[in-house]
């Protein structure tokens, strides 16, 4: 036992730091920059840094109030917003983005007057749907929304982007590449503008990008899991020069009892009105974990010890199978057991205010127990 409390997510920093030079190495050879995405950890400052010293060029993050804590522990690189720009925290979005994602003109008005009340200049890139029906123009309407936000004072529009792999799954192709790089064409001679960034993706450009044919004018990609969990994620498989041991989830085992493994009475629904089935595997050694569907996806969790097997969970409680378990013989009410989280799993994790956010080695110290907000 390590003596910190459990649950926990433990954050392998240098490890970080690895994937984020793999990552930075292929795009700057490509001649793009990076912006290094931590929002999975709620922009954890321990992971902002490893991306920083991993040579990203800018951080981006899809909520606000991450940017502003980026900001204020002294980040100096631009921050990009993510997640199109909400009129509401306008103000907030020209103090701590320098530059913000955006679709629509009537947002960016709203933009153009908090920058001109606060006496900056905000950088937009206008987002182009490319066939994915996430976020973004159409790219017939890309020209006249390009044209309106280049009137806007204190807007200065820097590039167009794109966002794939998210809604539609769509992977990058040459096609939708080019259409984007067509679609600048198009705005650089209707306002005007130089225009010079073409913001390509997400992780999901990697394999595309590693191929050779990304078109050239795609100068910035947005990179979070590939650098936060060293996946590719077409199918989720290792990104090669990368680490997948970057974060840990532990928790502790509160119950080790044996018991039959079909419940005995009348079912109806459990908690989540689900009618769970169960197969009969006789009498089996099974743990009760502190953790639950209010803290982690429970899918997204991969048993270090390949032999033990999740059951199920309700709230708070997670209950496993470690009949086969390597250390079954010795294993202890009170004893931890560890799982990598996958992206869906490490965004609850990390959301959790009951989970504990623990940095393991590093350049730095943090606070050992990091919680969000
Ligand atoms: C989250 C996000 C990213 C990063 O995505 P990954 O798949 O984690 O690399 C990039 N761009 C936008 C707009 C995002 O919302």
């Amino acid at each position: 036992m390590s003596g910190h409390p459990t649950p926990r997510v433990e954050l392998y920093p240098d490890r970080i730091t690895y994937n984020a030079l793999s990552v930075v190495e292929l795009a700057h050879d490509h001649g793009a920059t990076v912006a290094g995405v931590a929002k999975v950890t709620c922009a954890h400052p321990a992971v902002v840094d490893a991306m920083v010293a991993g040579g990203v060029d800018l951080i981006a993050d899809s909520r606000i109030d991450n940017l502003r804590q980026t900001r204020e522990r002294g980040i100096e690189l631009p921050l990009m917003l993510l997640r199109i720009s909400e009129r509401s925290r306008a103000a907030e979005i020209v103090e701590f983005a320098d530059i913000s994602l955006n679709s629509s003109l009537q947002t960016m008005d709203v933009l153009s007057q908090a920058a001109v009340a606060a006496g900056k200049r905000h950088q937009v890139i206008l987002m182009v749907d490319v066939g994915d029906l996430r976020e973004g123009v159409w790219p017939d309407r890309a020209v006249e929304v390009a044209f309106g936000a280049a009137q806007l004072p204190g807007i200065e529009v820097v590039g167009l982007g794109c966002n794939l792999a998210c809604f539609g799954g769509v992977v990058p192709s040459e096609e939708n590449m080019s259409l984007l790089v067509d679609v600048r064409e198009a705005c650089r001679a209707a306002t005007g503008l130089e225009l010079p960034m073409l913001s390509g993706g997400n992780s999901a450009s990697l394999p595309f990008l590693a191929s050779g044919h990304m078109p050239a004018e795609i100068d910035n990609f947005r990179m979070g899991e590939s650098i936060v969990l060293g996946r590719n994620v077409f199918d989720r498989s290792p990104w090669p020069g990368t680490r997948q041991d970057t974060v840990r989830l532990v928790v502790e085992v509160v119950e080790l009892e044996r018991k039959p493994s079909v419940p005995i009475g009348k079912r109806g629904q459990n908690a989540f009105g689900e009618e769970p089935a169960f197969e009969d595997r006789g009498t089996r050694l099974r743990a009760i974990v502190n953790l639950g569907r209010q803290d982690v996806v429970i899918d997204g969790l991969d048993p270090l010890d390949p032999n033990i097997s999740i059951l199920g969970a309700s709230s708070d409680h997670m209950i496993l199978d470690v009949e086969d378990a390597v250390d079954a013989g010795s294993l202890r009410v009170g004893d931890e057991i560890a799982f990598y989280p996958d992206y869906a799993a490490l965004l609850a994790l990390s959301t959790s205010p009951y989970v504990d956010k623990v940095v393991i080695g590093g350049p730095r110290a943090y606070p050992s127990a990091w919680r969000v907000g």
